[in-house]
């Protein structure tokens, strides 16, 4: 099954952008999708009260670099971790699981606070040769301390898995509470309160060099009213342009789709995606179509120019202090 598209949705006039046709784009997806070891399809929990199943189609993309030379996947990150805190802690129940483990809530016996514990087989991640991956995945959320990023407040080790102690956000993922909204989408003023606490998320990871690669709205939690952006399993950090594709397909960028160095602004198009969701129930980009961009006729136009200047081309997309000065955001 696929994404849920809104039901009545009519269109303006499409504002086709980029040069490939359909079907190239469809051809270079279907190669991805091969390529990737991934599963295609990924479940989320309708919060529905009559909790039923929805699922959407959630093809992530494992991480594929183009020059294999460039892995480098054993580094022992077990020398400088602590080992066994979880005896400090009370397991309450799983809420969560995602690439590499699963996501518990936790008790921290001392203070009686809660967290969340992601849990990462090392069996698994030594296979899969993944340890590089977590180091930086651990590295980057160290570095970053944001009201809307989910804090990194330990790293430790057990005998069979890698523990990383978060910030526990009380309420949910984005897309859990957008399931549960009216047609499944947001009015514009909550959407543009969410879309502005995620531009100041881009905006600091921006300022410390650091590229998400995964904003979607499964990767972001509700936490006491405030959103923050989690899962930092794909982010990466420096100031030199990249050509790993990683991601999830509905949210990738032109220049990551077509193979061409990419930087921080795939976190741009990204919010441009999200902002295409939130506020219409489905995203902007189908397989089959390539990247035509159409908006239903009930958005308003502050919106619609929001999006224009995100959903675009590397080199005319808009910066995050253009976002975060829009009047749709003000
Ligand atoms: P992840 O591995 O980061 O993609 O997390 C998988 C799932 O675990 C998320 O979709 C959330 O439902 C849940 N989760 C992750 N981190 C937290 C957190 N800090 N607080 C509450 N739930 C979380």
């Amino acid at each position: 099954m696929k994404r849920q598209n809104s039901a009545n949705a009519t269109t303006t006039s499409p504002s086709k952008f980029f040069s490939n046709t359909s079907n190239q784009f469809s051809e270079i997806l279907k190669q991805i999708t091969q390529n990737s070891n991934n599963k295609p399809m990924r479940k989320a929990c309708s919060p529905n009260s009559n909790n039923q199943m929805q699922k959407r189609v959630k093809t992530q993309i494992t991480s594929i670099s183009r020059n294999p030379n460039l892995n480098i996947h054993n580094k022992n990150i077990s020398a400088s971790v602590p080992k066994n805190k979880l005896e400090y802690y009370q397991v309450l129940e799983q809420i969560g699981s995602g690439k590499f483990g699963k996501v518990y809530k936790c008790l921290l016996n001392q203070t009686k606070k809660l967290y969340a514990i992601k849990m990462i087989d090392k069996l698994y991640l030594k296979k899969n040769q993944m340890l590089h991956q977590l180091h930086r995945e651990v590295a980057i959320q160290q570095m970053l301390k944001h009201q809307n990023i989910i804090q990194l407040v330990e790293f430790f080790e057990t005998t069979n898995n890698y523990c990383l102690v978060l910030e526990y956000a009380t309420g949910g993922t984005l897309f859990q509470s957008l399931m549960k909204q009216n047609n499944r989408r947001y009015s514009e003023p909550a959407a543009s309160n969410i879309i502005k606490q995620v531009a100041c998320a881009i905006q600091q990871m921006q300022q410390q060099s650091i590229i998400h690669r995964d904003l979607k709205p499964e990767n972001i939690l509700w936490c006491n009213g405030q959103i923050k952006i989690s899962d930092f399993g794909w982010s990466v950090q420096d100031k030199k342009e990249r050509d790993t594709l990683c991601g999830t397909i509905d949210y990738l960028s032109p220049e990551m789709v077509f193979g061409q160095q990419y930087d921080n602004s795939i976190d741009l198009w990204s919010l441009g995606v999200l902002t295409f969701e939130l506020t219409t129930g489905r995203t902007p980009f189908q397989v089959q179509e390539g990247f035509t961009l159409q908006f239903p006729d009930y958005l308003s136009g502050d919106v619609k120019d929001l999006m224009k200047g995100l959903l675009t081309d590397k080199k005319n997309r808009k910066s995050i202090e253009w976002v975060l000065n829009h009047v749709w955001l003000s």
